[in-house]
């Protein structure tokens, strides 16, 4: 029976999924102990809004496939990571069509979960143990190695899922407990490249002002992003600004739906950021459009930046990138006529090769217009997880201590040594990109503690992944559901979900909120920070942290950026940093009103040469793959594959192509399709959709059953070390 509003518990809370971070309110059936419904609450962010993934997604919490009890492999002689032949890159149809295992029913006769490990066949080559023996397991298997073979063997892997608080002490764990930097997390695989430039640019890698402010702008660019699916609330505030007047300049290979709202979309040729934004800074100078007052009081290399761009007329600019010289022109002139102006970022700047000089460029657009520092201008790379700013600002990152203070800087490492007592690394470690390249070379990584990742199906070249993972010595994964590299594992904790704990979350905008615990972990499972601080005290840590909050606090007073917050003073809303009176005031939208924080108060201009995608299309590879997400799934689908009302909207898994595109190679929608790149082969469903552009084709990697980083390449940007997720050469067929 649903019981009436009045008898259920109200717990306030954040959404886990993206970076948008909407306020909401868990309405909890103590007497069934599960949530009844989920509502949004007022918060300047999210003002009561919310999205599908929000509203409805929260059941797989009680999952039956939770992970309740500590897991040790008992099985040395099962090959580690078969992937259950299902995520084989063989394009073996028997296991891989029509969402894999998703119609067959269990033998229960109920419809088991699509495309999920198979727990039948998994399970039996792990023993159930306790907390005591897999906790110390795990501790002695790491220090051997450690003495062995040296902190350098020893990585781990973060969460973007995580509080800011477990984020904290888990960098503090592989630091200060394994001697090593060599720790990092998803980060790397979305908006590392942004973050690399932005710290050059204007010395600080969280964003210029909040998406919110999109209101004050009277332009704004939208690029690379598909903000209806992966910041759906965000994306309505960009509608409803639109609706009061605020132009919209849409800048995507793809036509997603923001384009039908956009005044100008310019469907790029996949991989020509750093063209377009040349010609139309070339053009805005040109028409002598530049705010020379802010260049000369605030901007440095300006003289460089205009000797690059002045190699990119217009006419170039449209032969590189496919869109006419003339809408470049138009472009230029709205956007330097503008009196408040902001640049929207997602993914499909960062995701490539050149994916820190893409953002360079967006930079020198703002800096040569006069477009930051005031309300209605800035710079906002919209962050994808929900806490992958929070995470990157408490040092899970493999060159920065908590707030980005730098590893390989004296000083600030001695502070570091004197608050956390051990002595520390002074050189920067391995990105998640490099682990799992040094895993595969002598002398490498060999033990490693992944916590909440799951590389196998997130990380570029599966294949590749599957090697490495599979040579590690020892490895440990802390989760709360049978992840596709949990199956590598030799020890699996049990871990808790968000709605099982408290602990702090900070959005794309640097709103810094609190997530209220709202039921137990089920069976032994765990909470995530007292997972770690036993690890800790295992291998000789002397930590006795009582609550997140106190952590919270630690956290505090070694990050200036966060200076003032304390869980107390969140309140129902949160607080955005930098705030220099969280009791009085939600904190500070715009930055870099006066200077910005570089070394010497200026942005500093990095201009760029276009360069080509590494892989190019060519006879026997002729389309190229972009890959992505779906608005009702989550990354690598652990969560949302197992919501009830996520899964049913969005069940199987499709190729997206332009219709010349399918017509050509005889596919019709539904039909499946063999796709094949040099690295591997899955088959799936085509969908035909006008949204792509000819020569181009979408696959969202939430499904492990057509896994799309089989096909994808791991060749990195070499400031941000992110992959190139969004190009690489591919050839399509029909399914025989
Ligand atoms: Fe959650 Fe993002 Fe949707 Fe808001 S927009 S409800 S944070 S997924």
């Amino acid at each position: 029976p649903i019981r009436p509003r009045e008898e259920l518990d109200a717990v306030d809370s954040v959404c886990p999924y993206c970076g948008v971070g909407c306020a909401l309110t868990y309405y909890v059936d103590r007497s069934r102990g599960a949530i009844a419904f989920a509502e949004g609450r007022d918060q300047p962010g999210s003002k009561g809004r919310l999205c599908v993934k929000g509203r409805y997604g929260w059941d797989y919490a009680a999952s039956p496939q939770r992970l309740t009890v500590p897991l040790i492999r008992v099985d040395s002689s099962y090959p580690k990571g078969p992937l259950s032949a299902d995520v084989r890159g063989d394009g073996d149809r028997e296991r891989g069509r029509r969402g894999g295992k998703l119609s067959k029913n269990g033998k229960d006769g109920r419809r088991k979960p699509g495309g999920l490990v198979d727990y039948d066949e998994v399970l039996p080559h792990f023993r159930e143990a306790t907390w005591e023996e897999a906790l110390d397991l795990v501790a002695r298997r790491l220090m051997e190695i450690h003495a062995e073979q040296g902190p350098g063997a020893i990585a781990g892997f973060g969460s973007a899922k995580c509080s800011n608080e477990e984020a904290y002490l888990f960098q503090k764990l592989i630091r200060a407990g394994f001697g090593t930097n060599n720790i990092d997390h998803c980060t790397r695989l979305c908006h590392a490249s942004s973050v690399a430039a932005l710290f050059e640019g204007v010395g600080s890698g969280a964003v210029s002002t909040t998406y919110g402010d999109v209101a004050n702008a009277d332009v704004v660019i939208i690029t690379g992003s598909n903000p209806t699916a992966n910041h759906p609330v965000a994306s309505s505030f960009f509608k409803q600004a639109r609706r009061r007047g605020t132009k919209i300049i849409y800048v995507d290979p793809r036509a997603s739906t923001v384009s039908e709202h956009a005044d100008y979309h310019c469907q790029v040729k996949p991989g020509t950021d750093v063209a377009f934004y040349n010609s139309v800074m070339h053009e805005v100078i040109r028409l002598g459009l530049i705010d020379l007052e802010f260049i000369k009081a605030r901007v440095s290399n300006f003289e460089e930046l205009v000797r690059t761009v002045n190699d990119y007329p217009p006419e170039r600019g449209a032969q590189i990138t496919g869109v006419d010289a003339d809408l470049i022109r138009q472009v230029a002139r709205v956007w330097g006529e503008a009196e408040a102006g902001v640049i929207y970022w997602g993914m499909g700047i960062s995701q490539h090769t050149t994916g820190t000089d893409n953002a360079r460029c967006l930079i020198a657009m703002c800096s040569i217009t006069g477009n930051v520092g005031r309300p209605g201008t800035g710079l906002h790379p919209l962050r994808g997880q929900n806490n992958v700013q929070g995470a990157s600002d408490a040092g899970l990152i493999p060159m920065f201590y908590p707030d980005y203070q730098g590893v390989d800087l004296d000083a600030t490492r001695r502070r570091f040594e004197e608050a956390w007592g051990v002595q520390l690394d002074p050189n920067r470690g391995l990105t998640v990109t490099e682990i799992i390249g040094s895993v595969l070379k002598p002398g490498g990584v060999r033990g490693m503690y992944m916590l909440g990742e799951n590389p196998f199906l997130s990380d570029p070249n599966t294949n590749k992944v599957r090697k490495a993972l599979s040579q590690l010595e020892f490895l440990v994964v802390q989760d709360i559901f049978m992840t596709e590299t949990a199956e590598f594992a030799d020890v699996i904790l049990p871990a808790s979900s968000y709605l099982e704990k408290d602990g702090s979350y900070t959005n794309t905008d640097r709103r810094v909120q609190l997530g209220r615990k709202v039921m137990d972990p089920p069976g032994q499972a765990r909470v995530d920070w007292e997972i770690v601080q036993d690890i800790a005290r295992r291998i000789g840590l002397d930590w006795s942290y009582a609550s997140p909050s106190e952590v919270f606090d630690e956290m505090v007073a070694l990050m200036p950026s966060y200076r003032n917050l304390r869980h107390d003073n969140l309140g129902l809303t949160g607080k955005l940093y930098p705030n220099a009176d969280p009791e009085h005031s939600d904190g500070t939208v715009v930055l870099f009103d006066e200077r910005f924080n570089t070394d010497d108060g200026l942005a500093h201009l990095v201009p760029a040469q276009w360069l080509p995608a590494k892989e190019l299309p060519d006879a026997d590879y002729p389309l190229v793959l972009n890959t992505g997400r779906l608005l009702e799934h989550w990354h690598t689908g652990s969560m949302t594959r197992r919501s009830f009302a996520l899964d049913t909207i969005s069940p199987i898994a499709e190729v997206y192509m332009h219709p010349k595109d399918a017509a050509d190679r005889g596919l019709a929608h539904g039909q499946m399709a063999r796709v094949r790149s040099r690295r591997g082969v899955i088959e799936l469903q085509v969908r035909i959709s006008h949204r792509e552009q000819l020569g181009n084709c979408f696959i969202p990697f939430h499904f492990r059953e057509a896994a799309a980083n089989l096909l994808t390449i791991d060749e990195i940007d070499p400031h941000g070390k992110i992959p190139e997720f969004k190009f690489c050469a591919i050839q399509v067929e029909a399914a025989k």
